[in-house]
């Protein structure tokens, strides 16, 4: 069978990295809708040679371009914009498989279209889940469709447990005896800089990860460990098992994805190189495997392995993720939020460094939390959030 694949942020690194693996099986995989935000000449290209039925762009200048420079290229490609243009490329385009990959809470109504429509949805949009797990969750088994995590460490987990493990905390998961999940985390930049030194941190050197190339928001959330503590929500939500029974681990080499430990003693992991085509491969041809375009993994040429328990006072974002998902409710929806315009301010504005959790708390502290039932409330809240963060950084 022939998937056909829509991808959501195609032209941002998950999106790169997956359309590098569509191109090396095009006996498996056509792609059926592409979409940007605003990176319109990333997306001509793309769409020159993988011919999708549908591309979305943000804007609409934007879009009037990119049918321009297709049309002078005999492709024949539908454009369209904005918002409810990303669930029409879901929807609309034929696919039956959706790679999630915009960043932040601008994902999260095409993603949760795509589980509602019953599509293999490889989640990469962690904030996604985050912001309305539960939700999701409901639409996923509702849709009937499939759900694989392609976050590194979800992904190791996702391949370390049973075959017939499910995400219900049923007895049947007991009887499989899983006792915990560890997430691996690399400690990102900062990991052993004097606690001085956080101060003066520049965008650059907080996007300059050790181990992995991702995008830039990402890679602030990895400097900070607020990415470890989205992860544990993404896995709370994803493999159901209780938050005290899912642990970090730092491991600066970024070798071992994740483990999980069972009952009788056995601890299994997954590594590989770190290069996202692993679990991307595995999602988008699950459940077999081919060839990721990824160099092996040589452990003789590792000087070691490292673990170590995360030190919560260098990483205050850490300890606020896990209070967020104790809570639960819309928590983690603020958190998410305030995190996302905390990060683009640190980016784009000058917020300094060590200012992203300290607006983060305080914006988790100005919100009422409530239940997240429904879609409304959750976009409700994330804009809530938004505000309030915004004005506080702007009284600083
Ligand atoms: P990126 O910034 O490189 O790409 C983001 C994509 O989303 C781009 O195509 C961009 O055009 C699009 N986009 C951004 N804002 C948009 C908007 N408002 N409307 C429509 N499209 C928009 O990010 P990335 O590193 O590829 O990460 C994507 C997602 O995958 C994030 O949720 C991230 O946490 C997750 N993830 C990434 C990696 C990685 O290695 N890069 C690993 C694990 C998880
Ligand atoms: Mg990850």
């Amino acid at each position: 069978m022939t998937r056909r694949v829509a991808i959501l942020g195609s032209t941002g690194s998950i999106g790169v990295n997956t359309l590098d693996v569509i191109r090396a099986h095009p006996d498996r995989f056509n792609v059926a809708a592409l979409t940007a935000g605003k990176q319109i000449d990333r997306l001509v290209e793309q769409c020159i040679e993988f011919q999708p039925a549908i591309a979305v762009v943000s804007e609409a200048d934007d879009a009037k371009r990119l049918e321009a420079l297709l049309r002078q290229k005999n492709i024949a490609t539908q454009v369209m914009h904005g918002p409810s243009s990303l669930v029409a490329a879901v929807t609309d385009s034929d696919c039956d498989t959706v790679m999630a990959a915009i960043v932040g809470a601008a994902g999260l109504v095409p993603a949760l279209a795509a589980a509602k429509a019953g599509k293999r949805v490889l989640l990469a949009n962690k904030e996604a889940l985050v912001m309305s797990g539960n939700l999701f969750m409901h639409a996923i088994s509702a849709g009937g469709g499939e759900l694989l995590p392609i976050d590194s460490e979800h992904n190791a987990i996702f391949q370390c447990l049973p075959n017939n493990f499910t995400k219900e905390s049923s007895p049947q998961n007991a009887y499989l005896g899983v006792e915990e999940l560890w997430l691996t985390a690399s400690g990102g930049p900062f990991r052993n800089t004097p606690l001085e030194q956080l101060s003066n941190i520049t965008p650059e050197q907080a996007c300059a990860h050790p181990n992995w190339v991702m995008g830039r928001k990402i890679s602030v959330d990895s400097a900070t460990m607020m990415n470890k503590g989205l992860e544990v929500i993404e896995a709370f939500w994803l493999f159901g098992l209780p938050l005290e029974k899912i642990k970090v681990l730092i491991h600066p080499q970024s070798v071992v994805h994740s483990m999980v430990r069972y009952r009788d003693g056995s601890v299994l992991a997954q590594m590989g190189q770190p290069d996202m085509r692993t679990p991307i491969a595995y999602g988008l041809a699950w459940p077999e495997r081919i060839a990721a375009g990824v160099p092996s993994l040589s452990l003789t040429q590792l000087a070691n392995l490292s673990f170590s328990e995360p030190d919560l006072s260098r990483f205050p974002c850490l300890s606020l993720a896990f209070a967020a998902a104790k809570t639960g409710g819309t928590a983690p929806t603020v958190l998410n939020a305030a995190n996302e315009i905390a990060v683009a301010a640190f980016l784009d504005e000058g917020l300094p460094y060590l200012q992203i959790p300290v607006v983060v708390e305080k914006t988790l502290n100005a919100i009422a939390i409530e239940g997240a039932d429904s879609l409304d409330t959750i976009l409700h809240v994330d804009a809530q959030a938004r505000k309030v963060t915004r004005e506080l950084i702007q009284a600083l």
